[in-house]
């Protein structure tokens, strides 16, 4: 007998066993299979093993195979293993976080009736209920089947219906995905005869605008030879063409001369490509690509360290196209905010039908198509994509390029995997022999140390093409102009005159808040008391255009009071600002001005992000007021105005890695300023010019600011000098949570002493009606990092199994963000 170990899109630790007893067709490893878990639940599993060792449980059989051919590779299932292990978490989640929702099956997964189908012998009494059942309902649940066999278990007997293909499941997995189809002309068969031909065009002489439209057919599908080959062309492509009209297709299709057929065609846009070679590379970046070159020869992964706006892009698609040339695939990692249409357009100019796109914002049925074409002979050779796409089947990756490298967006919070994109981009190159290159002009404080450590190389690009200089960055003592009355609102005057500069002449401005809503919170004048969300432990952030309360959390949202709860009095009122706010000072400000705000609020869905992209790119907005999404991997032509509304308050962020990121944030938001033209200017609105994160950006200084956090990290043990892990425990009772903590980190300091910090409340202690506790352990580089990770859960699993710790989640983060 054989058995398969399958992966469950559940969270379970193990892999489950079923049996292959009477599986029609073939099985193969990396396949999906139909299985029955727990007592209703049902899903499509991935075959991770076969063998014939039998179990110590009756296993269940396999109820059907999805796949023929294996849609994970055992290249990506080693993968799999690889960061399950190393991530703590199961295969299960990471099957769930690797697969567009259109190749799962969930237990809610439904069966359909084939109507053609006929019986050679007649059915036992069970299978025919089923199949009754089924029909009637077109379509439905197995567990709607499930409830309905209320006497007995029908799954033996919808086993065997599915094997005689009276009821599909697999069927409605694939339907998840419909291509999508389109309409295609060509020369009707029976025209193919030379005389047929002419005898059709001597007919077609009194309906000249038939006769041209037939004209423009043979002309498009390329000549009269191909199109009595039967080519044909789409509907789109034939319309445009000179000559072609839509009522004249329609008759000489009723004509039968021209014949209409349904194909399907990619939902992915190619549109008319005119592919182009790569930009000829200036002296520096031709350097810096031949150093890159020869670092790869005895290093791995290379860091890029190259100012924004100096041709990183540029240098990224040579590497592509030696990579392609090769033979071999690339992939192009981008956080998920860099990812717009500028970069987009920008590749497809070079890599035209080659490039696939991965996006979180793609619709599902986009996504699976990218998968599918993945696994087949026609992949595509470059992948553009977000933190996701290293999930994707790659059959030989030659280079791997993570660009804007220092992303903490790259590190995935919720759900598990919680993993760093940038870090398995490593691993996955390891396992394809590929080579890495990461890029940014702010290089995290790990890749840094790294480079340093010589295990990466490292290259430096530190002029901008075209000699443009970077910006002058400028601090705005804010506490000395409210002092000396130097302010207008939340301008400091010297801001507020050189935006009415920059709209006097024509220029753009940025103005970046790290906050949306309206106002942070709302304070009670009277009384000091500030709304709270119910579920978490955060003020709520006022939001003016819905006059709501709103948890940035868990999006909980009540309407504004009128009075104060507290203490009844009419003195609620905003404090502190976010983006909402600063839109409305602008616009009393500056009123000619034409604004434009972009923050999850405004550009939730991609259609939005782009068209305020677009809008001002266009120039069709004077400023544009935004979060952290407007910083990343735009190239407007004409903004000389960059103000940073309030450095504060993401400098004093308490987190470890706050100076490291604001100081990539200004330098990141300056980067957007006078990139063409003439030299921009950056205003940093600060209450303290003196902290060193900000005198380091306002002199450019990376090489300072990164000693200087490495200087503080190794003091106290923080990575790259140590890694760290986070334990965080969750229950609804705030008492149960505090002592399951306070236990698991007392179990811990046994074995790992005083690597074990905590418990510790986090910041935001309350996180949809749980309770958080966090413990931190940070484990020394020269140990193995596997074996105490092992050590680790085994001793919090043992003080979890404690009956007084009940409903605990535990969940464990690995490098956290
Ligand atoms: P980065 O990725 O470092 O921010 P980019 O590659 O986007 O830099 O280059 C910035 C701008 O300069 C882009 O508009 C790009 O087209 C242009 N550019 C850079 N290098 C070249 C080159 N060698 N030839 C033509 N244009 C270039
Ligand atoms: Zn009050
Ligand atoms: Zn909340």
């Amino acid at each position: 007998m054989q058995y398969a170990d399958v992966i469950l899109p559940v969270p379970i630790p193990k892999l489950f066993t079923y049996s292959v007893e009477g599986v029609v067709g073939s099985l193969e490893v990396g396949s999906r299979v139909v299985v029955q878990f727990g007592r209703k639940k049902f899903y499509s599993a991935i075959v991770r093993r076969l063998h014939n060792d039998q179990p110590d449980y009756e296993t269940k059989p396999i109820i059907s195979v999805v796949d023929s051919t294996p849609i994970v590779g055992e290249r990506q299932l080693e993968f799999w293993d690889w960061m399950a292990r190393y991530y703590v978490c199961s295969l299960g989640e990471i099957y769930r976080a690797a697969l567009p929702s259109g190749l799962k099956l969930e237990s809610e997964s439904k069966l359909t009736f084939n109507i053609d189908f006929e019986a050679d012998e007649p059915l036992p009494e069970r299978a025919e209920m089923i199949l009754n059942f089924v029909e009637s309902k077109r379509i439905c649940t197995i567990g709607d089947l499930t409830q309905h066999c209320s006497g007995f278990n029908p799954l033996p007997q919808l086993k065997r219906l599915l094997d005689l293909e009276a009821l599909f499941i697999s069927e409605e997995l694939r339907d998840a995905y419909k291509p999508k189809t389109d309409t295609f002309y060509g020369l009707a068969p029976d025209l193919a005869a030379p005389d047929a031909l002419g005898e059709c065009l001597d007919r077609l002489e009194r309906a000249p605008k038939q006769l041209e439209t037939l004209m423009a057919l043979v002309q498009v599908v390329g000549g009269l030879g191909k199109a009595q080959k039967g080519e044909t062309v789409r509907r789109a492509d034939l319309l445009k063409t000179n000559g072609a009209s839509d009522a004249a297709v329609g008759e000489l299709v009723r004509k039968k001369i021209i014949v209409a057929t349904k194909k399907n065609v990619s939902r992915i846009a190619s549109g008319d490509l005119q592919i182009v070679p790569p930009n000829p590379l200036t002296d520096i970046q031709r350097k810096a690509y031949d150093e890159i070159n020869n670092s790869f020869k005895t290093k791995n992964i290379t860091l890029l360290h190259g100012v924004t706006s100096s041709g990183k892009t540029e240098i990224y698609v040579h590497l592509i196209s030696e990579c392609l040339a090769s033979g071999r695939q690339a992939l192009f990692l981008l956080p998920e905010i860099a990812l717009t249409t500028q970069i987009t357009t920008r590749l497809r100019r070079h890599f035209g039908n080659d490039l696939g796109i991965y996006h979180s914002k793609f619709s599902d049925a986009q996504r699976v198509e990218v998968w599918n074409r993945q696994l087949g002979a026609n992949e595509y050779k470059v992948i553009l994509g977000v933190r996701s796409s290293i999930l994707l089947p790659f059959r030989d990756l030659g280079l791997v390029i993570v660009d804007e490298e220092h992303e903490t967006s790259y590190k995935q919070f919720d759900p598990a995997p919680r993993y760093n994109a940038r870090d398995m981009a490593i691993v996955l190159a390891q396992m394809h022999g590929a080579k890495v290159l990461l890029g940014s002009a702010t290089p995290s404080v790990e890749s840094w140390y790294n480079a340093t450590e010589n295990r990466y190389g490292y290259v430096a690009l530190s002029q901008r093409f075209a000699g443009i200089e970077l910006p002058e960055v400028v601090a705005v003592d804010m506490r000395e102009a409210r002092r000396k009355k130097e302010t207008v609102g939340i301008f400091s005057l010297v801001l507020k005159e050189q935006i009415d500069r920059a709209l006097r002449n024509k220029e753009q401005v940025i103005l970046f808040q790290n906050r949306r809503g309206f106002a942070p919170y709302i304070e009670c004048n009277q009384c000091a008391w500030i709304p709270k969300c119910q579920n978490c432990d955060v003020s709520l952030t006022y939001h003016k255009s819905t006059n709501q309360l709103v948890c940035h959390y868990c999006s909980y949202a009540v309407a504004l009071p009128q009075i104060c709860p507290a203490c009844g009095s009419p003195t609620l009122a905003p404090q502190g600002y976010g983006t909402e706010k600063i839109e409305e000072e602008v616009r009393t400000v500056f009123p000619e001005a034409n604004v434009v705000r972009m923050d999850l609020d405004t550009a939730r869905s991609r259609k939005a992000y782009e068209k305020i992209i677009a809008d001002f790119e266009a120039g069709r907005h004077d400023i544009l007021i935004g979060t952290q999404m407007i910083s990343k991997g735009l190239d407007f032509e004409r903004v000389s105005t960059v103000g940073v509304m309030n450095a504060d308050n993401m400098i004093n962020m308490p987190d470890f890695r706050a100076h490291e990121r604001s100081f990539q944030l200004i330098a990141q938001v300056s980067g957007r300023a006078g990139r063409h033209g003439k030299r921009g200017k950056v205003f940093v609105q600060t209450r303290d010019p003196q902290t060193p994160v900000i005198q380091n950006a306002i002199a450019n200084d990376f090489k300072t600011n990164v000693l200087q956090q490495l200087e503080e990290r190794r003091l106290y043990l923080y990575p790259p000098f140590s890694r760290m892990v986070n334990v965080l425990i969750k229950n609804k009772n705030y008492g149960i949570a505090l002592h399951a903590a306070q236990t698991a980190a007392a179990a811990l300091r046994q074995t790992f002493g005083n690597r074990v910090l905590g418990p510790k409340e986090p910041e935001i202690n309350r996180i949809a009606t749980f309770y958080l506790q966090r413990i931190t352990i940070k484990i020394e580089r020269t140990l193995q990092p596997q074996r105490v990770k092992e050590a680790m859960m085994s001793i919090v699993n043992a003080v979890m199994a404690d009956p007084n710790f009940k409903g605990t989640i535990v969940q464990v983060d690995v490098d956290p963000s």
